[in-house]
């Protein structure tokens, strides 16, 4: 029996980084700035920094974010926001949220990212705008969604809470659209320890409508403008994210590392790999291919020590929590099927080569 391979393992970056977290968290604690404050501040103007916008909005994770966004666009009863049905369901909820209806559009048979030929099917009189997500690491087609956007007068949003890094034409996912949404759920390729989210953007007025939702809706504490929440980032994930956010750009290359690896070593006929237009520079948060025999797969590489994942097993439109939609089978092929086929391999930036060469070796040796 040879040694277990997880998914992910998040152990490796504590151990090696220990210290450095251990001070970051000390200092929150010596001076209680326990929620919002200095240290959740400072994080904000360094994320937004990384991402080359003038505003971020630290949040208490990345479905609050997607709910933020929404609002500041002014999203609300009545209207109809797209968003892709392969994505994890926190996309749709940010849209549900606010008393809108989101909208399931299908991706491409070998992106598995939105499929923007298909966009203006489903627009109709009550659509606000578009919320595309870059799956799995890999920037959507920003420019085609953006071109049917300002066609019909759209916004176009991003949800970037698998892609912190990658890039579309040159650019940084998250300074594209109108508004941009992160998570730092623990497994994303920048994390918090415990939950943390952030909404990205230029125009000031929806930074400052932000801000202020996330704080009960108060400018001025006790003085309540709006019904608001309580979506702010605790100090404690903040000075984590200080220090995670400097080893961001080296995990980011590692991943990129080892995902490429994978696509040129793995040669498997049995397994589809994601295709990567060539404009797009993706981060690898999740490696996901396809095949026919998928469960018998997991199986299998179970058996050999090698945790697989799917994501995600039911597309969007087609979960109970939207069936009042009326969405049925047929509706997203390309979702559907990708769902059907979907397996998640190991990838983290601490895999050690000879992980990686197990993980190949076992993926080839499938029949
Ligand atoms: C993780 C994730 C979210 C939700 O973020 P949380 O921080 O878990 O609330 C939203 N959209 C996508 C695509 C995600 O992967």
């Amino acid at each position: 029996m040879s040694a277990q391979i997880r998914r992910i393992d998040l152990t490796r970056d504590y151990d090696a980084h220990r210290q450095e977290y251990q001070e970051a968290i000390e200092n929150v604690c010596r001076d209680t700035a326990f929620s919002g404050g200095k240290y959740a501040d400072a994080f904000d103007r360094e994320f937004a920094a990384y991402v080359g916008v003038p505003y971020a909005c630290g949040v208490n994770n990345g479905t609050s974010a997607l709910h933020l966004a929404m609002l500041a666009l002014g999203v609300g009863p009545g209207d109809e926001v797209i968003v892709p049905a392969n994505t994890y369901i926190a996309t749709a909820w940010g849209v549900s949220y606010t008393g809108a209806v989101p909208v399931f559009a299908d991706c491409t048979a070998d992106t598995w990212e939105l499929d923007v030929s298909r966009l203006e099917e489903r627009i109709t009189p009550r659509t606000r705008g578009i919320l595309g997500v870059h799956l799995y690491g890999q920037p959507f087609d920003y420019a085609g969604a953006r071109e049917v956007a300002d066609r019909h007068g759209l916004f176009v949003a991003e949800d970037c809470a698998q892609a912190h890094g990658a890039k579309f034409q040159g650019r940084n996912v998250g300074a594209l659209g109108d508004i941009a949404c992160f998570s730092f759920y623990p497994g994303k390729n920048l994390y918090a320890f415990g939950e943390g989210g952030s909404v990205t953007c230029r125009e000031e007025a929806y930074h400052r409508h932000m801000t202020r939702l996330k704080n009960q809706g108060c400018d001025v504490a006790y003085y309540h403008d709006e019904i608001g929440y309580n979506y702010r980032l605790e100090g404690l994930q903040g000075a984590v994210l200080s220090v995670s956010l400097k080893y961001l750009p080296g995990w980011t290359a590692r991943r990129q590392e080892i995902g490429r690896r994978y696509e040129r070593e793995i040669t498997n006929p049995l397994i589809q790999m994601q295709v990567h237009p060539a404009c797009t520079e993706p981060v690898y948060h999740l490696f996901v291919v396809q095949m026919e025999e998928r469960d018998r797969f997991i199986r299998y590489m179970a058996d050999q020590g090698v945790e697989c994942h799917r994501h995600y097993p039911v597309p969007c439109h087609l979960q109970k929590a939207y069936a009042h939609l009326g969405y049925g089978r047929g509706d997203c092929p390309n979702a559907e099927r990708l769902a059907e086929r979907c397996v998640t391999l190991p990838l983290f930036p601490e895999m050690r080569e000879d992980e990686i060469a197990r993980v190949i070796e076992l993926c080839n040796g499938f029949r």
